[in-house]
């Protein structure tokens, strides 16, 4: 397959990442068997990786989604984070599971977690496809995490640089080049 452009290198081929959706569905389905629980995705980034992880995992449960803001359009978090757009669901008395394409600082799981235990869920896990633990700055480790990775800019797969690359089906390293 062609590589775009932009892209300095593949750090995730699609055949690695159905590979990594399909043991972590596996694990959710072994510890999930016995819950009520929802799929919370954080929109945008965790698009692709949510489609992919839902049809996995063969149990019943909801889903729904948030879109939470704390980066604008560079490559740096903020540290405000944000609700934009909240959940449809209840979330009282469930269990919650969160879908999150990468966590970086931490700070955008953080504040969702909290906001969800406020909110009454019964119980508040992470799934991550990536995690970069060497830029964390609030203390937060993922029950189920799909790759770490080092520290670089990543895009595809529903990350994006300024809105692009989301539809890449692999996930690679954006050159410096683009954002520098
Ligand atoms: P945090 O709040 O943990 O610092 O940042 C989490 C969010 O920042 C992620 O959900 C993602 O949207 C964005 N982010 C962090 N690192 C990267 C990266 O390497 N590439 C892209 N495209 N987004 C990132
Ligand atoms: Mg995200
Ligand atoms: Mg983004």
């Amino acid at each position: 397959m062609m590589l775009h452009k932009d892209v300095e290198s593949v750090l995730l081929s699609q055949e690695k990442l159905e590979k990594i959706v399909k043991s972590l569905a596996k694990q959710i389905e072994k510890d999930y068997n016995d819950k009520e629980f929802m799929m919370v995705g954080l929109l945008k980034g965790s698009v692709a990786f949510m489609a992919d992880l839902m049809k996995r995992v063969n149990l019943d449960f909801s889903i729904d989604f948030m879109v939470a803001s704390s980066y604008g359009s560079g490559t740096e978090s903020s540290g405000r984070v944000k609700i934009v757009s909240d959940l449809t669901l209840p979330v009282q008395g469930k269990d919650v599971l969160v879908v999150e394409d990468i966590i970086d600082s931490g700070n955008t799981l953080n504040f969702v977690m909290n906001y969800l235990m406020t909110k009454g869920a019964n119980s508040v896990k992470v799934c991550t496809l990536c995690d970069k633990p060497s830029r964390r700055k609030v203390p937060l480790v993922p029950d189920y995490c799909g790759a770490e990775i080092p520290d670089e800019f990543i895009v595809g797969y529903g990350l994006d640089y300024a809105e692009k690359y989301r539809n890449l089906p692999y996930i690679g390293i954006l050159k410096r080049s683009v954002y520098e």
